[in-house]
């Protein structure tokens, strides 16, 4: 098995060879390392190895290993966000990947402005209709991103999916060029704090195809740490 700082090595070849081959700039590409179920000794392995974006999928997680990861990376809530939470993390973490009602996006915006801060956020689209997952339909985003511009605490960011599991990942293609196409559409408008900066969409499995689609920020877990263990 690899140690994790050869993983990450991995992974940015990885990263470097797609952004050759298609033309876009390694700078720009953004590897969020998710970290949660790990705990903070590998953590800062990965820190070490060259990691300066950790992905949570839970407030509690980030809640517990901020202090002492705050001064070494930058937190990303990745994971469903209940709003009665949003008050503990909305000054410790550089992005909410997963803003998928206008309820959550109201309170995002109350609490930010309590804090006297501006929440970065992404839109999470549920591009393939997974009752599964969380998420809104593409067809709604356009409402969401003309309520999110009278909030005056928010930033849009960017957008975020999480694809359905396939074998091959080559099924998730369409998926992530679908959302890359409404990306590429946002980005031709001009709404004060909307900025279509940051396209979060690939994981372990299919960050690959997601990067060839256009994704620019990628969140990979168990390619960097292996498998979770889960202590349930
Ligand atoms: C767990 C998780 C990931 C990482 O998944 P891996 O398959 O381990 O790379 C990415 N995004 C979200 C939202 C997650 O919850």
């Amino acid at each position: 098995m690899n140690s994790i700082s050869e993983n990450i090595e991995i992974i940015k070849n990885e990263i470097k060879e797609i952004c050759n081959k298609k033309g876009m700039n390694y700078d720009e590409i953004t590897l969020i390392a998710v970290t949660k179920t790990i705990g903070i000794m590998r953590i800062k392995e990965a820190i070490a190895s060259g990691i300066n974006d950790i992905g949570e999928n839970k407030v509690q997680e980030i809640m517990d290993k901020y202090e002492d990861l705050k001064e070494l990376s930058n937190f990303h809530l990745i994971g469903h966000l209940q709003s009665n939470k949003v008050k503990y993390i909305i000054d410790k973490v550089k992005l909410i990947h997963s803003v998928d009602s206008l309820s959550l996006m109201d309170e995002i915006n109350k609490r930010a402005k309590k804090a006297e801060t501006i929440a970065n956020i992404l839109i999470q689209i549920n591009v393939a209709r997974e009752d599964t997952k969380f998420g809104i339909g593409i067809e709604e985003l356009d409402s969401y991103i003309e309520y999110a511009s009278k909030l005056d605490s928010i930033r849009v960011q960017g957008l975020m999916t999480i694809a359905p599991y396939f074998e091959d990942a080559e099924e998730a293609r369409s998926i992530f060029r679908n959302l890359k196409s409404k990306y590429d559409e946002l980005s031709k408008r001009d709404y004060g704090n909307i900025e279509m900066k940051f396209l979060s969409m690939g994981m372990t499995n299919d960050y690959k195809i997601a990067l060839e689609e256009g994704s620019n920020m990628i969140r990979v877990g168990t390619g960097i740490f292996g498998k979770r263990i889960y202590n349930l």
